[in-house]
């Protein structure tokens, strides 16, 4: 008889959108035992939009055991930006990949061993005992893991239980979300304006529109979508408490489910889209039949490894998403994670060594987001409303939607 085999390392891994994924994948490929737990019964494939793809992604979708056989998305040349009423104020060349969240998130799910999801399952409590972290779930269950992993977004159970003091701050806007599908929109539209990344400053925000994959995750002309992105200041209590109550008076916390948005807002939005975007931007807004409401939040954290826990993605920084990057950092959260305890030692050694290389790069992602969205926040018509801010819409152009990474410049300015 041989020596049995040494027990395989436990992963207990809450939260299963793109963040859980990345790392579930990472660990079960790594030979660890990991069991991914998602509060949300369904499927969340439906849930999300439009994202930018960028090239660092590739690696990260490698690790998590994706090969990708289709195109990255749609590329496009660079970005426009046009003034409320349609005139062009400046464009930048800048070659990416656009698509949407689920064209990411459907190939990850599918590589993950489905008995080890587990839909319908909400964390609630960890304590420790003699072995490691326990993990309590709302319908009475516990488990015991060598690490638990917060990857339950940007109101995180975990984070919460593991650092109290760290709350999402509102950033003084909200985004209005919308999906039109490429063939609801007008001809001329779909021949001048669907292929561009277009900037457009109405007063008191910013409006971003691309074309993204469409629903059943096809880029091919004709099933692709045009996704927007409607950036608006709204000042916090009243104002915002508006917007987040729905038809039969109840006001919800943080964000409000789509399908509870009420119908005076959604034609208050059409209309004053009419009143300050160009009209093809003011047609696209029209079009779309089932906007998203998200209020902006940063969250920043002080630590993300605790005592045989982790945060990662939204749960450990959310930065305001003008960056564009909430799914790569997401992702490279992971991969950091997952390098750092494939290289050995002990849980507590790989841990201190995750929060080493990554709390740094979740600053700079708040950072570079806030220093973008500020003359939104303070309620300016443009980035160089106030020019104490230093923006203008050329660093705009040039700066969104790319890693800050990307170059040292960009972090410099920002
Ligand atoms: C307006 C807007 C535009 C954006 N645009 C982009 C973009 O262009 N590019 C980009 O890369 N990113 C973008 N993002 C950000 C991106 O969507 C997020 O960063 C990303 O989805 C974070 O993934 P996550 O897995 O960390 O968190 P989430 O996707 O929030 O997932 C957390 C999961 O945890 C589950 N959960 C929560 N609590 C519990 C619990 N107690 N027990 C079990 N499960 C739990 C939730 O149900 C959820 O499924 C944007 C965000 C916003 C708001």
């Amino acid at each position: 008889m041989g020596t049995p085999a040494p027990a395989r390392r436990k992963a207990i891994i809450v939260g299963g959108s793109v963040a859980g994924l990345f790392v579930g994948n990472m660990l079960h490929r790594a030979g660890w035992d990991v069991a991914i737990y998602e509060r949300v019964p369904d499927d969340l494939a439906s849930r999300g939009a439009g994202i930018a793809r960028h090239a660092e992604m590739e690696p990260i979708m490698a690790a998590a055991g994706v090969t990708e056989t289709g195109p990255l998305g749609i590329q496009v040349d660079g970005r426009i930006a046009v003034d409320r009423h349609g005139k062009q104020l400046g464009q930048f060349a800048f070659p990416q990949y656009l698509t949407s969240w689920s064209y990411v998130y459907n190939p990850l799910k599918a590589a993950f061993p489905g008995g080890r999801y587990e839909g319908g399952r909400e964390l609630v409590a960890i304590r420790h005992d003699g072995n490691g972290p326990v993990a309590y779930f709302a319908d009475g269950g516990a488990e015991v893991a060598d690490l638990v992993v917060g990857a339950d977004g940007f109101r995180s159970r975990v984070r919460h239980l593991m650092a109290p003091a760290v709350v999402p701050r509102y950033a003084g806007y909200v985004a209005w979300r919308g999906l039109v599908p490429e063939t609801a929109l007008p001809a001329a539209f779909r021949a001048e304006g669907f292929g561009q990344y277009c900037f457009c400053f109405p007063p008191g925000g910013q409006f971003i529109g691309y074309p993204v994959a469409g629903a059943d995750d096809s880029v091919a002309p004709g099933h692709r979508r045009y996704n927007f992105l409607w950036y608006r200041h709204v000042g916090d209590g009243a104002p915002l408490a508006d917007l987040l109550t729905d038809a039969s008076g109840r006001t919800h916390d943080y964000s409000i489910p789509p399908p509870l948005i009420r119908p005076d807002l959604v034609d208050r939005l059409r209309r004053d889209a009419a009143a300050d975007l160009p009209a093809p931007l003011a047609q696209v807004v029209a079009l779309a039949e089932h906007p998203m409401l998200q209020p902006i939040y940063d969250v920043e954290s002080e630590r993300i490894a605790f005592n045989g826990v982790a945060l990662i993605g939204d749960a450990a920084f959310v930065a305001r998403p003008h960056a564009g990057i909430g799914v790569l950092k997401a992702g490279e959260d992971a991969w950091a994670l997952a390098r750092s305890l494939a290289a050995g030692g002990s849980i507590a050694d790989a841990l201190a060594r995750f929060e080493a290389e990554r709390l740094p790069a979740g600053k700079d992602a708040v950072r570079l987001g806030r220093r973008l969205g500020a003359f939104i926040e303070r309620g300016h018509d443009t980035p160089q409303s106030d020019p104490a801010l230093g923006l203008t819409t050329e660093f705009i152009l040039r700066v969104s939607a790319r890693p800050p990474s990307h170059s040292p410049e960009l972090l410099a300015l920002a």
